[in-house]
């Protein structure tokens, strides 16, 4: 039967016969065996043959400055252990730790890797309790201190995704966005104390579309999904960040995941550009950079001094090892966690060294 008229049978039966869809880019679309396949299977294999670098170890001695206990599941003495072993094999030679505690959960969990000295930088999280509490934020930075006493030489990674950084769910008119006063006391205590706060504002802007045929990520990431949902849009998150770092120029911020904006390159050099307090990790965003090696090689040359690296992806060697295939080879049509290939984007030695280690050993609290 030819396609036309297994179309038109298919119409006049009443079902639903996209005609626009037959021809794509000049090829006559029919219908197959492919039309049942659910988006959440769809696997291609690649027949692309080209070279496959094994990077086992990093160029440089690298910082990873964005890990978390719980994703790397570190509970025991022997987790830590086990950690630094892979470290070795890797070539990381300081892991920046966010224990997302304060109080004496920080206090646990510092000791745990106080043996590993300089391997280790763990930082803690902001206090809980009730943020409209006059008291609040002196007890805040009066936490954050105490923190620091005990070996803390960050906060975060506070994460503001539209529902605000405090801990449980508030009505909106409460919520502690990251430009609410009732933060003053702590990013001051940041400037005071030396230390970086790691901050997570936004999220991918592909969170803010609908969870349909148009959205941008594999069904593996829709429950990030935030449309719809009673949250701030993208922009105003964005816009308060910004405010954020002007009101407090003295305190350096790390904006991880690319400040959520490594889809627009060009954007986000200009917020880099307005606010020199403002740095980035590039954790958890292998698919922005590989998506676009060519943008984002001249854009982490450009702000090289600017950009720090981190994973946040759990601790196995091949997660390490994947980043350094695609930060320092040419390689091609890489497989990554999303469905578009990465192309490796062969980074000069000097801009490799400043964001694997050279910014962090600049600009991380070492005392
Ligand atoms: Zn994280």
């Amino acid at each position: 039967m030819k396609p036309a008229l297994l179309y038109s049978l298919l119409a006049a039966a009443g079902l639903a016969v996209s005609v626009t869809a037959q021809t794509k880019f000049g090829v006559a679309v029919q219908p197959g065996p492919m039309d049942t396949i659910l988006l959440k299977d769809y696997a291609p294999a690649s027949s692309v043959v080209s070279p496959e670098t094994t990077v086992n170890k990093a160029r440089f001695p690298v910082v990873d400055v964005h890990t978390h206990t719980s994703q790397s599941r570190i509970k025991t003495a022997a987790d830590v252990a086990d950690w630094v072993r892979t470290m070795d094999e890797v070539g990381v030679e300081t892991t920046v730790v966010f224990t997302g505690a304060t109080g004496a959960e920080f206090d646990r969990q510092a000791e745990l890797f106080k043996p590993y000295g300089k391997r280790f930088q763990v930082w803690c999280s902001l206090e809980g309790g009730d943020v409209n509490a006059p008291d609040w934020p002196e007890r805040a930075a009066r936490e954050l201190e105490r923190c620091y006493r005990k070996g803390a030489r960050g906060i975060g990674e506070l994460t503001d995704k539209g529902s605000g950084m405090q801990r449980g769910s508030l009505p909106r008119a409460q919520r502690l966005h990251p430009d609410d006063p009732r933060l003053d006391a702590v990013w001051k205590k940041c400037a005071e104390l030396k230390i970086p706060a790691n901050v997570h504002i936004a999220d991918h802007p592909s969170c803010w579309k609908p969870l349909g045929p148009n959205q941008e990520r594999t069904p593996d990431f829709q429950h990030f999904n935030l449309y719809g949902k009673d949250v701030l849009p993208y922009e105003e998150l964005l816009e308060r960040r910004n405010r954020m770092l002007a009101r407090h120029r003295g305190t350096t911020f790390i904006a991880c995941h690319l400040g959520n904006q490594g889809n627009d390159l060009a954007a986000l050099g200009k917020v880099l550009d307005q606010h020199p307090n403002l740095y980035l990790d590039i954790s958890a965003r292998d698919y922005e950079v590989g998506r676009q090696p060519r943008g984002s090689a001249r854009f982490l040359a450009r702000y090289q001094d600017r950009v720090l690296f981190g994973t946040d992806m759990e601790r196995a060697p091949s997660m390490y090892r994947s980043w350094w295939r695609l930060l320092e080879t040419g390689d091609e049509y890489l497989p990554g966690r999303i469905w578009w290939r990465y192309y490796g984007l062969e980074l000069p030695a000097p801009v490799l060294e400043k964001l694997y280690r050279g910014n962090a050993r600049r600009l991380l609290n070492w005392n």
